[in-house]
């Protein structure tokens, strides 16, 4: 594993061109969907993708999705900073349509990046157009981007992808994989569920389980159209505070699971499957492992 490659990837381009659509499509469809709301995140989400010999981390800015009206003021204010970080911008063009002056405009300030990552540029949505056209809007868009290595793929149609992995994992530095083989996307997400299943449960009990409840994230797998199975556990440090957090029959365990999922839902934009137990855990707050289990920083 001493030429294992991996880094950070920005896809770049104006709206409607397929940057969600690309990054699902290259992750299996296994983040579908994960749109959190613009005021819970300004921070950028990663889809990973980790093959034999590379891990892709891709980054989805919050300019990404920002309207094409404010797209510009986006560059202008935030680009540097969003970039920060990257190894590659791949800028993407839907090649089945003439460049426009927003790609013009995207092109425009990526030339003037005062730290260039390399370049490649991605023309989306081969299966729409025809061979004689793809030839001529690939010279088009180059012409924005004439230091770039181009590729054609569909996005939907699957077509070009590994090809497109290829390309990218070769203008990667070698280094070691940053995240675990199996993580789709960074903690970000499921740190907000936590934070919601925890609120949840402190609106129903009030004061009767003050600060003695922590939420520990067990499970977290996205299914597809289906949506994502979040199963959790509330820790109480005493007998008698898990019998207040369950409730009468479970019915307050089904309040709070209830309120959680909802939240969740209209966080990620999509279905959750939420499944909660509660544990007892004597003094989890005197003790440093446990501390750590659920995600607290400790000070040295
Ligand atoms: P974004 O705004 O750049 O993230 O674009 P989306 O990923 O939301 O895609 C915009 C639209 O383009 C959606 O309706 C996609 O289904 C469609 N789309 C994306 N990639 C392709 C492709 O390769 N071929 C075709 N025909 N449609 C695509
Ligand atoms: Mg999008």
């Amino acid at each position: 594993m001493t030429d294992f490659r991996s880094g950070f990837i920005a896809i770049l381009g104006k709206p409607n061109v397929g940057k969600s659509t690309l990054v699902n499509s290259l992750l299996g469809q296994k983040i579908a969907a994960v749109s959190p709301r613009p005021q819970t995140t300004r921070r950028r989400q990663l889809g990973i993708l980790t093959i034999a010999d590379a891990q892709l981390v891709f980054v989805d800015t919050p300019g990404v999705h920002t309207p094409r009206h404010k797209l510009g003021q986006f560059f202008n204010q935030e680009a540097e900073q969003a970039l920060d970080g990257v190894d590659i911008i791949l800028f993407l063009v839907d090649a089945s349509s003439e460049p426009d002056e927003d790609d013009q405009r995207i092109a425009g300030l990526l030339a003037a990046l005062r730290r260039k990552p390399d370049l490649v540029l991605g023309l989306n949505k081969l299966d729409l157009l025809p061979a004689e056209v793809l030839e001529m809007r690939r010279v088009a868009y180059q012409a924005l981007v004439p230091e770039a290595p181009a590729l054609a793929f569909s996005a939907t149609g699957r077509l070009g992808l590994d090809e497109l992995i290829t390309a990218l994992t070769a203008h990667l530095p070698v280094r070691p994989p940053e995240y675990p083989e199996d993580q789709l996307t960074d903690l970000f997400e499921r740190e907000i569920a936590t934070e919601l299943i925890r609120e949840a449960a402190l609106i129903f009990l009030r004061d009767e389980v003050p600060h003695a409840l922590a939420v520990r994230l067990d499970e977290f797998t996205e299914r597809g159209e289906e949506g994502a199975f979040i199963a959790a556990t509330l820790f109480v440090e005493r007998e008698s505070q898990k019998g207040i957090v369950i409730g009468e029959g479970g019915a307050m365990l089904k309040k709070i699971g209830s309120a959680a999922r909802k939240e969740i839902e209209t966080m990620s934009g999509r279905k959750v499957f939420l499944e909660l137990r509660v544990k007892l855990s004597k003094n989890w707050r005197d003790d440093e492992e446990a501390l750590r289990r659920f995600g607290y920083k400790i000070k040295d």
